[in-house]
């Protein structure tokens, strides 16, 4: 099986994210897209993040109509920061025959080389890396290709028009009571208001 693998915060998952996993299923033949919400991010260390149970339900609710979309909460269930490398090790003992696809918008490829042990994500998993509009793709795959020798050969770059838009601009407009119709799977923005999330 070729398995992509989709780590982040996803507080709240929104359409950026789906979009993504779609385009990059298809684009690189995937059979399944694994969402792995992260535990501690440890580049979001220190800023508070919704409880990981509520993030889980909202990846559930948003994947529930596509067969080819998985979660898994292991990186919830771990203690610590959730390093991708530690992530991909652990998915690759669980699947040991198949072959891992690493998806990441391109704000996360301009930072890859500073991941910690990079080569290790760079041996385990072919980086797909898909457009996200402020960030220039080829440019930060040259860019990582020039930090890292060997890297530039593991990154994919795939192109999509792109969704100009983060969790952290939905909550925003969450706590401000405007609409995110459209921006969130419809189940998603249900869950939040019962929960009362980013009021
Ligand atoms: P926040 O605003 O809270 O920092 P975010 O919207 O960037 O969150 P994350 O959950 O941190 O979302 O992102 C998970 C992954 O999805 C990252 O690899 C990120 O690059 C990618 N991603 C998120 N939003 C988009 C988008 N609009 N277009 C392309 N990639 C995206």
């Amino acid at each position: 099986m070729r398995l992509g693998v989709f780590g982040g915060t996803f507080d709240p998952i929104h359409i950026g994210h789906l979009v993504i996993a779609q385009v990059a299923l298809e684009e690189a033949g995937l059979d399944q897209v694994l969402f792995v919400p992260a535990g501690v991010n440890p580049l979001k260390v220190g800023k508070a993040a919704t409880p990981g149970e509520h993030r889980l339900a909202m990846v559930k609710l948003a994947i529930a109509g596509t067969p080819q979309f998985a979660v898994t909460d292991w990186e919830l269930r771990r203690d610590g920061p959730s390093y991708t490398a530690l992530t991909l090790a652990y998915i690759r003992e669980q699947h040991p025959d198949d072959e891992l696809f690493l998806i990441i918008g391109a704000d996360n490829l301009e930072i890859l080389p500073n991941w910690r042990d990079v080569e290790r994500i760079a041996e385990l998993a072919t980086i797909l890396a898909l457009t996200r509009p402020g960030t220039d793709l080829q440019a930060s795959a040259a860019a990582a290709g020039a930090q890292l020798a060997g890297l530039r050969s593991r990154i994919r770059l795939v192109e999509i028009p792109g969704l100009d838009i983060s969790s952290t601009w939905l909550r925003d407009r969450l706590v401000k009571n405007r609409s995110v119709a459209h921006l969130l799977p419809a189940e998603v923005i249900g869950y939040c208001k019962e929960n009362k999330l980013y009021e």
